[in-house]
């Protein structure tokens, strides 16, 4: 079954939101997943206009890819590919955290977003953060895609998808 296809997004609806784009079923994840979410996919798709974005694939990272994670240094969070965490060539901070500013250039009329947590580049309060020799810090840390994104809108209302599955 191609999960992908079972999403039909409603562009007459009143709200935009923003999602993940793996809670839609849309593999684009590091290893070529997805995080198909039923509860957005059935319910919410009624109601609102469903904006499915990937910031680590709009910056050029491919599925596959390899792995990043937050990693922080001299007080700063960086996203740094998960297994050579002392190569900074390999620091996404810059393009995830510009990323976040085109995002909201091309939908300025954003009502609300939901992110997948636990990730570097989307988890709202719930991703790993290392120092620099490897030791967690955190795992509550922001992803640097949705701090910059909060960071210039403040208002707009953000939730991560295990809240929301976990709401009556
Ligand atoms: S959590 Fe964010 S960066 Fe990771 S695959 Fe999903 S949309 Fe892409």
């Amino acid at each position: 079954m191609n999960i992908h296809k079972k999403v039909n997004i409603n562009r007459s609806s009143t709200y935009n939101i923003g999602v993940s784009s793996c809670l839609l079923g849309h593999a684009v994840r590091y290893d070529g997943g997805h995080k198909y979410n039923s509860l957005i996919v059935t319910e919410l798709e009624k109601e609102c206009t469903l904006i499915p974005f990937c910031p680590e694939v709009a910056i050029g990272m491919g599925v596959p890819r390899p792995p990043i994670c937050l990693v922080t240094i001299n007080n700063n969070l960086h996203a740094i590919n998960k297994a050579d965490k002392a190569n900074f060539e390999l620091d996404y901070t810059q393009q995830l955290s510009s990323q976040a500013n085109k995002y909201l250039a091309d939908n300025v009329r954003l009502h609300g977003y939901i992110f997948q947590e636990k990730s570097p580049s989307c988890g709202i309060a719930s991703t790993k953060v290392y120092d620099n020799n490897g030791a967690l810090v955190s795992t509550q840390g922001s992803g640097i895609f949705v701090k910059s994104m909060t960071f210039a809108l403040p208002k707009i209302p953000v939730i991560e998808a295990c809240d929301l599955n976990s709401r009556p």
